[in-house]
């Protein structure tokens, strides 16, 4: 049974770098290192079965140890990825230790260090079951319930497994030939092949969201793109309508932007692009959204009436401005367009989205370095005004 594990580790072990391929992400590098880690060490038990009575004997078995803790610390790693960090980690990271040292210190009694190891090996996996069933940012329930279900599994025949060697009734170490090690390393192979299983689904939802989150995002200021926050319109439309918000949708347009590329050259310009995207992520909510509209237009839509959609002006110019200086040597200003939604007539989004560009149509003409807030009366937008340009 044991060779049967080795070797299926092994297998595993070997393939998993293979048809992943590379680069992936540090999280299945966790898992893979989890793998091999395991294929160790089931190795180094089946060597020191080979010694047995004799230090060799004593020093693998101690290596295997170690190496089965250092596969549950990878594992516990690769969760912390998946699932968002833990300070349950600290107690996985004590039992990694406190497991190879008991045994080492233990070293003259088999079942009391074989009862100690399983029982710290019962506390790690029973923490990685319970990081799989608290995540702390949002993950697919399917894997995590099946890595913890193994968990529980894996958990209680270990800690049985540490109650008999205890009693020295039937175990000695890993390899000898009882009913309780061949139902253990039964249990081992099935949670061994089912945590396999749950790893590959979390690297292909990592993946996946990965893909996700690019599709969405503009790449030059990471903020929402176009398509993101379009996605963002119904569902916040809906809230406001329900709970009587105030939702806003505002248009920003960097002031002369063309200037800035023509005498500071492109790339301070996608610098420029890039702090305003940091001033705008810095000041926004978390249930708001602020997108890359195109070029140099944002598109913000938020919670909030008139005054504060002022207020949030103010203090966005005031920090650009600041920052642009500081950071640029030049100074930045922007114009600004608000339409508002309005609960009792309600309007699409593009209706909206047309009265804010009204708006910053006129902010621009009327100077620039403005924010012109739409009223529902708003007209729609004029014949273009010859002496500004607006795109
Ligand atoms: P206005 O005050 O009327 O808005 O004038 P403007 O110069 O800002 O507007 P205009 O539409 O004439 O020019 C927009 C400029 O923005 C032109 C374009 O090269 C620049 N731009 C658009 N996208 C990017 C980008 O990703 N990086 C850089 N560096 N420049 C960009
Ligand atoms: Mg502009
Ligand atoms: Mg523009």
């Amino acid at each position: 049974m044991a060779v049967l594990i080795a070797i299926n580790l092994v297998v595993i072990g070997m393939a998993l770098p293979l048809v992943m391929g590379s680069p992936v992400s540090t999280a299945a590098q966790h898992a893979q290192k989890y793998f091999v880690l395991q294929a160790f060490g089931w190795g180094l038990i089946l060597a020191a079965a080979r010694l047995r009575g004799s230090s060799g004997d004593w020093a693998l078995s101690f290596a295997a140890t170690g190496a089965a803790s250092a596969a549950q610390w990878q594992m516990a790693q690769a969760l912390q990825s998946w699932l968002g960090p833990r300070p349950l980690r600290r107690w996985v990271a004590s039992w990694c230790v406190l497991g190879p040292v008991g045994f080492a210190l233990l070293i003259d009694s088999i079942p009391l260090r074989m009862a100690w190891y399983s029982a710290c090996h019962a506390l790690v996996i029973a923490s990685l079951g319970w990081m799989c069933l608290h995540p702390q940012r949002p993950a697919a329930a399917s894997w995590r319930y099946l890595m913890a279900a193994c968990a529980v599994v894996m958990g209680l025949s270990l800690t049985t497994r540490s109650y008999l060697a205890s009693q020295a009734l039937f175990l000695e170490g890993f390899t000898q030939d009882s009913l309780p090690n061949h139902i253990f390393a039964i249990i081992a192979q099935v949670c061994g092949s089912l945590t396999l299983v749950s790893m590959l689904v979390a690297w292909r939802d990592e993946t996946n969201q990965k893909l996700r989150d690019l599709a969405m995002t503009d790449q030059l200021t990471g903020l929402a793109n176009r398509r993101a926050l379009l996605q963002a319109v119904p569902p916040m439309q809906a809230l406001a309508q329900r709970q009587h918000l105030p939702l806003a949708v505002v248009l920003i347009d960097l002031d002369h932007f063309k200037a800035v590329n023509d005498q500071h050259g492109h790339t301070v310009g996608d610098e420029a692009l890039q702090l305003l995207g940091q001033v705008l992520q810095a000041q926004m909510r978390a249930d708001e959204i602020a997108s890359r509209w195109g070029g140099e237009e944002f598109c913000l839509l938020m919670y909030a009436d008139h005054a504060a959609v002022e207020r949030f002006y103010q203090h966005l110019s005031t920090t650009l401005h600041a920052q642009s200086l500081q950071k640029l040597g030049f100074a930045l200003h922007l114009s600004a367009g608000c339409a508002l939604h309005s609960t009792e007539a309600p309007r699409p989004f593009t209706a909206l989205l047309q009265q804010a560009d009204h708006a910053l149509y006129t902010a621009k003409n009327q100077g620039r370095n403005q924010l012109v807030l739409a009223t529902a009366t708003s007209p729609p937008p004029m014949a273009p005004v010859p002496a500004v340009a607006h795109p």
